[in-house]
């Protein structure tokens, strides 16, 4: 799996949440681990990216330190990581368009609307991210996924202010939560018909914003088990791929500290978000190899020449003797 990542990415915010030194750590968990994941290089997203998302003079004000970032300071080397997080979803998203799941590990996204963020969200990379996919005229209409236990409030404000609603289609697991009553069955099934939906009004690529802070220790969630957020996972890459669907997923949230006040429980969630990925990636190679080879049978059983055009086998003329 190509995982967009560059040290420029990950910086310690000085604030509450990990998330600034979050992607350096989890990739160096992953190869540590021996994932299956290939580290790919990426541009940061300039200052005319950003405006996809927001108000050009609030972009402005923010990179030149003239306003706070999303961590609610003013240090330009933070500032300067979330050009970065934005560029690698921006460069993820692309690929995932021809390697079917990719893996941007950045976040810090939904919270940051149309002219104001916060919340430890500077940009919103997941806006960028569609509208370029749009300008670059690859997809029409993109979904955005987001599964973190806080509403994307910032997302929906850009959504509405751009008037980006055919677009971008935006499910939020955070708009389900009003109390503890949580029932993984129900989030599933939810989950599944947003996707379906988008699947039926055109989209043709999922943003999967994999939070990890709706977990059940996370002193700012409470909901769900290890077991049932690997789960969901699973489940949102496996529909993806039902669906036809390319998916390329983010971080977010994820609170919880060991006893040494490190992140491992948080680097658990993520990397069990990175092995049900790769797990669907090879599903979805091997259904397509079964395919080519069905295909490659089929053209031999019919006693045809056979031409290799872009890995898949077609049929060509026979040669004029
Ligand atoms: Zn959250």
């Amino acid at each position: 799996m190509k995982v967009f990542y560059n040290s420029n990415m990950s910086i310690d915010s000085g604030s509450y949440s990990p998330s600034g030194s979050k992607p350096a750590a989890a990739v160096a968990d992953w190869l540590a681990r021996g994932l299956a994941v290939q580290i790919v290089d990426f541009e940061p997203a300039t200052e005319a990216d950003l405006c996809l998302a927001h108000n050009p003079k609030f972009v402005r004000q923010v990179l030149k330190g003239r306003s706070p970032n999303g961590h609610g300071n003013r240090r330009k080397a933070v500032t300067n990581s979330c050009r970065w997080t934005v560029g690698s979803l921006v460069a993820a998203a692309r690929e995932a368009l021809t390697e079917t799941i990719t893996c941007s590990p950045s976040s810090g996204f939904h919270h940051a609307g149309y002219a104001h963020n916060g919340a430890y969200c500077t940009f919103n990379g997941m806006i960028v991210a569609a509208r370029q996919m749009m300008i670059e005229g690859r997809v029409s209409k993109v979904g955005i996924l987001d599964a973190d236990m806080h509403y994307g409030d910032g997302t929906q404000d850009i959504i509405d202010v751009l008037n980006l609603h055919d677009e971008i289609k935006h499910w939020t697991f955070g708009s389900l939560v009003y109390d503890l009553n949580f029932h993984q069955d129900e989030l599933l099934c939810a989950m599944g018909q947003a996707l379906q939906a988008m699947k039926a009004d055109g989209v043709e690529l999922i943003i999967y914003q994999a939070g990890a802070d709706p977990h059940k220790n996370d002193p700012l969630g409470g909901l769900m088990t290890s077991a049932e957020m690997r789960e969901r996972d699973a489940f949102v890459f496996k529909e993806c791929m039902a669906h036809g669907m390319p998916v390329v997923f983010d971080f977010a949230g994820g609170y919880q500290r060991d006893a040494n006040g490190g992140i491992e429980p948080v680097l658990e969630l993520h990397r069990a978000t990175a092995e049900e990925a790769i797990r669907a990636l090879a599903g979805a190679r091997s259904t397509t190899k079964k395919w080519i080879r069905m295909i490659d049978t089929t053209a031999q059983s019919l006693g045809k020449g056979i031409a290799i055009i872009g890995g898949v086998r077609a049929p060509r003329k026979p040669k004029q003797r």
